[in-house]
């Protein structure tokens, strides 16, 4: 047989043409956003103060399977993807595993992760409606400089509101954004009534992302001609980024590979969502089975330590309720450095399909994703980004479990992205002055608590 190249790639005419919608499949489908005053459904009517038209579509779409990516945006696409799926044949000479390992890298643009996929779609549909800009909040930075380039393209205005720890962790992430021409606002801020009513309760905070996400609603939602967009939980996020997915089928299948099991990191669970759905979609259908696996901090577990129950998306509780997988809206993680996975809920759709039993959730403490990315790093090259990390460590165990039962498996990770802008917390590792924290049961229990009574 023809042996499979170092990087799979596709041709441009090879790439997607519809995004693909897992939610068409599910039988069970993901719990509705609610309205925090009635807890009747959300329309679209309501959902429109908040977010552009098109995109509330999108969200409420449970039933359409394939969604065609505008001509404009599979433009934007062509500028850097298809993003190379690697057969990581170093990385297996060095663990001397009969393991086969794949990894889809969406690295490759400034932003250094999959979510310009997302943004670009947003900024799209923000242009379509005529509004004069968006807002949003960004946690590690990648979002916030995913967008801020989406808009620039697209000639809108973005205002960012970075969460206070990183913004002064990660300076050079704040000028990448304004660099685009974004304005960014460490929250939480004075500029809202949201951001001074949590800086009195809790003055010194580092700020949350459910915090900035407060305040970036409410900015949208007084501010004539702007909306706001997210980067993640939400499914029309999880419909955009199907694109990874969608191109690593299609180059698997180029070559009759089938995975055995794929892997990915989940924050919000945008990409983990993105990469699975084709899979899920088959699996759903009965057409095949695959295991999946989301991994996840230990400082910030919502899948193996949350509830599954109707929470708040963010701290000053204006968004709607979402059932999901949560800490709830209260938890504040541990500063920790994989800022992208630090939100306290899960999108709904991973959350309904881990709740049937169709995916597994396992969660890592940080020095043993450190050590996974410098393992990772010194075979392969890439600079992984320490959200992507997670990945990479539960990946090399799987592998190395194929050394010791000399199984043949096929391994296939999400790699999102570059860790340009965390060499703070590489430094921190390499000096051997990283902590691993996790929740206590009697902390989790206190957050628990900030439930909505339903
Ligand atoms: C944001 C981010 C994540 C986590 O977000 P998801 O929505 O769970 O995908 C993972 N990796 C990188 C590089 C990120 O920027």
């Amino acid at each position: 047989m023809e042996k499979i190249p170092y990087k799979i790639y596709l041709e441009e005419s090879e790439m997607p043409k519809a995004w693909y919608n897992v939610r068409a499949d599910m039988k069970n489908k993901p719990a509705p956003l609610l309205n925090p005053g009635t807890h009747q459904p959300m329309t679209a009517e309501e959902l429109a103060p908040v977010f552009c038209e098109e995109l509330i579509k999108q969200e409420l779409d449970n039933d359409n399977a394939y969604i065609e990516i505008p001509q404009e945006i599979r433009d934007f696409y062509k500028m850097y993807r298809p993003s190379p799926l690697v057969r990581a044949y170093c990385l297996e000479e060095r663990l001397q595993t009969p393991a086969k390992i794949y990894y889809k890298f969406e690295g490759n643009n400034t932003s250094g992760s999959h979510k310009l996929n997302s943004a670009i779609a947003q900024a799209y549909y923000a242009k379509k409606q005529g509004l004069k800009g968006v807002t949003t909040e960004t946690g590690a930075g990648q979002w916030g400089t995913a967008l801020s380039m989406a808009c620039s393209y697209f000639q809108l205005d973005c205002k960012v509101f970075m969460v206070k720890v990183s913004y002064e962790q990660k300076p050079f992430r704040r000028e990448v954004m304004r660099t685009y021409g974004a304005s960014v606002t460490p929250s939480p801020s004075m500029d809202t009534n949201i951001g001074r009513a949590i800086l009195e309760q809790f003055p010194g905070t580092t700020g949350s992302l459910g915090c900035a996400i407060s305040e970036a609603v409410e900015v949208a939602t007084s501010t004539p001609g702007y909306r706001y967009v997210l980067g993640s939980v939400l499914n029309q996020v999880l419909l955009h980024q199907s694109i990874i997915g969608l191109e690593t089928k299609a180059a698997l299948d180029k070559y009759g590979i089938k995975p055995d099991m794929i892997i990915g990191c989940a924050g919000g669970g945008s990409n983990l969502g993105g990469l699975i759905s084709p899979f899920m979609g088959a699996k759903l259908r009965g057409e095949a089975d695959y295991r999946i696996i989301a991994v996840e901090p230990a400082s910030c577990p919502s899948f193996t330590r949350g509830v599954y129950a109707y929470d708040f998306c963010d701290t000053g509780k204006v968004c709607p309720l979402a059932k999901m997988y949560t800490l709830g809206s209260g938890f504040i993680p541990a500063p920790n450095h994989a800022g992208g996975l630090r939100y306290h809920g899960m999108s709904s759709i991973l959350s309904q399909l881990y709740a049937d039993g169709y995916m597994e959730a396992t969660s890592v403490v940080q020095t043993d994703v450190f050590q996974a990315a410098e393992e990772f790093a010194r075979v392969e090259g890439i600079l992984p980004a320490p959200e992507s990390a997670h990945a990479i460590k539960v990946a090399l165990d799987e592998a190395k479990k194929c050394k010791e039962t000399g199984e043949e498996k096929t391994i296939v990770f999400g790699l999102t992205g570059t860790g340009y802008f965390d060499l703070v917390a590489y430094q921190k590792f390499n000096d051997g002055q990283m902590s691993d924290y996790i929740p206590t049961d009697e902390e989790l229990q206190a957050s628990f608590a900030t439930l909505p009574k339903m």
